[in-house]
């Protein structure tokens, strides 16, 4: 009996997520012995950046993660309709892309309900991953997400798009740091001018060169979608 327990206790502990911070509820990237990878694609949808995303997506016929505010998927619903038609995963990422860590219960519980609620209006489909605004963690939203049966999804290789990294910076940087079981994190939406399709350009071939294969979150968690 012990010795079932045991096995059981390490197949558990084989198939847990990688924890930076030491929350195990909390995902950053996953174990695995092969070359799975997930692509994520934060704060859009956006009417002009994340269609050329998209276009370099459907090129390479990869499937990726968006995390989507609800407030971009009230005002572009056309373009969250067209993420979720070409087959990507779409994740919440609150309704206003608050600071999670300062909205107290209530105010997170109405972050995640509402951007849950604009998603699901356009596209009849209701997200099973959270991931918070800056990847800030609190108490708080670790409860609610777990009321709400939401993983809660960070990333372990951050392309620092968002910060207008020139796009081969952002290149180097994820092909000498990438391995089997990472979620990286993009952006479809930057302010500005987005360096992150080019970045795309360079990374995808590289990484396919290497034999990675590109899977949605869910699938590298093994998780339903
Ligand atoms: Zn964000």
């Amino acid at each position: 009996m012990r010795k079932i327990s045991l096995i059981l206790l390490s197949v558990l502990l084989l198939a847990a997520p990688v924890s930076a911070s030491g929350r195990e509820d909390v995902v950053y990237s996953w174990n695995c012995s092969d070359k799975r990878i997930a692509l994520t694609f934060d704060d859009g949808p956006h009417p002009t950046q994340t269609p050329e995303i998209l276009d370099i997506l459907r090129e390479y016929g990869i499937r990726a993660t968006f995390f989507v505010i609800g407030q971009n998927a009230e005002w572009y619903g056309d373009c969250l309709a067209m993420v979720y038609a070409e087959g990507h995963e779409i994740g919440n990422h609150s309704f206003s892309h608050a600071n999670l860590t300062e909205a107290g219960y209530d105010g997170v519980c109405r972050e995640i309900d509402e951007a849950e609620r604009l998603i699901g209006e356009r596209i009849e489909y209701r997200p099973h991953l959270l991931r918070p605004p800056g990847g800030q963690l609190g108490e708080e939203l670790c409860r609610a997400a777990s009321e709400r049966d939401y993983t809660l999804v960070c990333w372990s290789v951050d392309t620092l798009d968002w910060a207008h990294t020139p796009p081969d910076v952002i290149a180097q940087n994820v092909l000498s740091n990438t391995e089997g079981g990472d979620i990286i994190l993009f952006h479809d939406y930057v302010s500005g001018e987005s360096p992150t399709p080019a970045a795309l350009r360079i990374i995808i071939p590289g990484l396919l060169a290497e034999g990675y294969e590109f899977v949605t979150v869910s699938e590298l968690i093994g998780a339903e979608e």
